[in-house]
């Protein structure tokens, strides 16, 4: 294989030398099972040299179709050469000061886009922080501190990260909770608004006053410092609310002096359409977290929100080491002048309109896909047995192992592993996402077809 620069000019295409992994990933396989503990588990074990636009450059010389950028992160696509050249000029003059120590400009500029970008035109401040599970454990520090309460009401099948207190606010006991507690107390579940699941015909008005009759009964709004919830549920298996739903949460919250949190880690930045998945139904959250996305795949998260809440807390009690990486922010604001510059919310919509009739077309055709969901570049499918109705992991593990195969990168997803998720890069070429749609179409009809 030629020395390929990293990510620069990689050929748009799905090719296939060996099969995959390949040898050289087989070997760095054996090597990572001597080194890497085992619970850092790994989809598809094969091993990345170079990536960009929407396509995944491996050891071999296999070339991927990339529909899942690194769990939403590289949505500028990846090493995005304006994001790679803001780094190479941020690294060349400092790579790291701590802002709480000695402050720097790239810091502020994150933190002014947070406030012009995210939804609301209130005044607002931010924090920067390293992942998206801290920046959500600050916007929980922020809530309690603000308000003066301890409750926190989180919902079914949410994903809030793997840190104590975000594994507490998260739901499924597999794979992340399962014997790692005790749990950090005061943190409440309520059931969410499921179409697919819910009883036919409950509206979002109706699935909101189901979860606040149990909020108000079990936790009383008195004790609650916030409601946190993912405008669309990501791990949990893109679970889109029925309209209405976080409508009627958010104006309960207003009403109760309770703070309406929206973790918009993975919805964030254009993923779904608009900047952020609030935008849909015009809500203004109290606080806006922010991750994944934000920064091209330099680590980075936010907690934005309304400036006298943000700035309840005395001076000293947020912060961190690297919050705000200087190179991290100067990735985030290179990743979001591209994203103003080409117009990635229209795009993550241009690739909705063509996904949809896709894979609705394939679940015409094949009564295994239970349902076809999501939001602009968001999209899954739920994968059942069309005898009952019953989640399917087994036929979504197959699906995704035949995709991998084939050198397609799609994501498990849901608290019962039976949705498929899409999360491509939203400058993935059109013709290169169809090709991926199409071998996922042709996976799940082999998989679910009939012996
Ligand atoms: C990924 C994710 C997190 C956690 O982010 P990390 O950077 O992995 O800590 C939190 N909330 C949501 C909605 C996420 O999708």
């Amino acid at each position: 294989m030629s020395a390929t620069h990293p990510g620069a000019e990689l050929v748009q295409q799905r090719r296939l030398v060996t099969e995959l992994p390949g040898p050289r990933s087989r070997e760095l396989s054996a090597r990572r099972e001597a080194a890497v503990c085992a619970g850092v588990k790994v989809a598809l074990p094969v091993f990345i040299a170079a990536a960009g636009g929407g396509v995944l450059l491996d050891v071999d010389g296999n070339c991927l179709i990339d529909l899942g950028s690194g769990i939403a992160v590289t949505s500028v696509g990846n090493a995005a050469p304006a994001v790679v050249a803001a780094v190479h000029a941020q690294a060349e003059q400092f790579t790291h000061t701590c802002f709480m120590v000695t402050p720097y400009e790239p810091y502020l500029a994150v933190c002014e886009e947070l406030a012009t970008l995210t939804p609301g035109g209130h005044e607002k401040r931010s924090a920067l922080f390293n992942s998206g599970a801290e920046a959500v454990e600050n916007a929980v520090k922020v809530a309690r501190h603000a308000t003066g309460r301890p409750a926190v009401v989180v919902f079914d099948h949410a994903y809030h990260g793997r840190t104590n207190l975000t594994m507490a606010l998260t739901a499924a006991v597999m794979p992340y909770k399962h014997r790692f507690g005790p749990f950090a107390p005061e943190i409440y579940r309520v059931p969410l608004s499921y179409p697919f699941r819910d009883p036919p015909g409950l509206s979002g008005q109706q699935a909101a006053a189901r979860a606040l009759s149990l909020i108000e009964a079990q936790v009383g709004a008195e004790h609650l410092a916030c409601v946190v919830i993912e405008p669309i549920q990501g791990e949990g298996g893109v679970i889109v609310p029925a309209p209405g739903f976080l409508p009627a949460i958010a104006q309960w919250c207003t009403e109760h002096g309770v703070l309406f949190v929206a973790d918009e880690v993975q919805t964030g930045f254009c993923r779904t359409g608009d900047w952020f998945a609030c935008e849909h139904e015009a809500l203004i959250p109290d606080l806006v977290i922010t991750g994944k996305g934000i920064a091209g795949g330099l680590p980075l998260a936010g907690v934005t929100g309304r400036a006298h809440l943000m700035d309840a807390v005395h001076a000293g009690g947020l912060g961190g080491t690297y919050g705000g990486n200087p190179l991290a922010c100067a990735a985030a604001l290179a990743s979001i002048a591209s994203m103003r510059e080409h117009d990635l919310a229209g795009a993550a919509r241009r690739i909705e309109a063509i996904a949809i009739p896709l894979l609705t077309a394939l679940a015409a055709r094949c009564p295994a896909v239970g349902q076809v969901r999501g939001r602009g570049a968001m999209l899954a499918l739920e994968l059942i047995d069309p005898a009952t109705g019953a989640p399917n992991p087994a036929l979504a593990t197959q699906v995704i192992r035949a995709c991998h195969r084939a050198g397609v990168v799609v994501l498990s997803s849901g608290t019962d592993a039976n949705v498929i998720r899409l999360l491509p890069p939203l400058v993935i070429p059109p013709e290169l996402l169809t090709e991926g749609l199409d071998v996922l179409t042709h996976a799940v009809l082999t998989a679910a077809a009939p012996e």
